[in-house]
């Protein structure tokens, strides 16, 4: 599997998917709000996907029963939506893949439920801010390593770990294609980045360590400390002026 670069038609498919992966969490996170399941959220994500004839990236990806993952608090990514009710105060991950018309689209978020503490509320917007550092370092002619760096050195400066087991990755016609796009790293080292590359760039941080742990349900990846953990994700093409956002929210979000 090597580096696959899209053409101006292939990037446009991708956008087309990118933007119902938008859509989708605008209406989750309208519905987000203590004593909601996340299996609804589940059942929102399935629903604008078939109104668009569209599939779910991840239900049944080696078995995952989703349509999205929905990772609360402590846990990190990969979450299995169920009859977990959000609670005031909780944070939750929402991950959201489809396929339109061959191409993937793929984007997380996370999401305070009611008022949440000063340190979940830094947490998100640490997150965010090192997903858009990383999105402006995709610049054409860099190498890899600067959006790796970029999360790294955001996140360490303010104080939080970065999750180095998981990362982002290539995107495309398949959810996951080369290169691999880990979360820390040297600068100057990795795949050159060229014009059309297509990424999902998905920092991952915590208020504690950088450890993590696969629960019983084979899925679930949380925190090994028990701290708590925020997923940001955008699929993006690398241009000359950085990562153009596949994903973009188009509906102001809500927090
Ligand atoms: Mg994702
Ligand atoms: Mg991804």
């Amino acid at each position: 599997m090597g580096i696959n670069i899209k053409n101006g038609r292939e990037i446009e498919r991708m956008r087309t998917a990118g933007r119902l992966v938008a859509i989708i969490h605008d209406r989750i996170e309208r519905a987000i709000a203590p004593g909601v399941t996340t299996a609804e959220l589940d059942a929102i994500a399935r629903e604008a996907l078939s109104e668009a004839d569209a599939t779910s990236s991840f239900l049944g990806y080696h078995g995952f029963p989703g349509h999205i993952c929905a990772s609360v608090n402590e846990e990190i990514v990969h979450g299995i939506p169920g009859p977990r009710v959000l609670q005031e105060g909780d944070i939750v991950s929402v991950d959201v893949g489809a396929i339109v018309d061959g191409f993937h689209g793929d984007s997380a978020w996370t999401y305070p439920v009611g008022r949440v503490s000063d340190e979940a509320a830094g947490l998100l917007v640490a997150t965010e801010g090192a997903l858009q550092t990383a999105v402006a370092a995709a610049v054409a002619g860099r190498r890899l390593g600067a959006v790796s760096n970029a999360v790294e050195r955001y996140a360490g400066e303010r104080g939080y770990g970065v999750v180095r087991e998981y990362g982002g990755h290539g995107i495309g016609r398949q959810m996951h294609e080369d290169p691999h796009v880990p979360n820390h790293g040297d600068p100057t080292r990795g795949t050159p980045l060229r014009q059309g590359l297509t990424l999902a760039i998905e920092p991952m941080l915590t208020t504690g360590g950088e450890e993590t742990r696969v629960l019983a349900d084979k899925w679930t990846v949380v925190t090994a400390d028990g701290s708590l953990a925020a997923h940001f994700e955008h699929t993006v093409v690398v241009t000359t002026e950085g990562g153009d956002v596949l994903t973009e929210r188009l509906a102001p979000v809500l927090h």
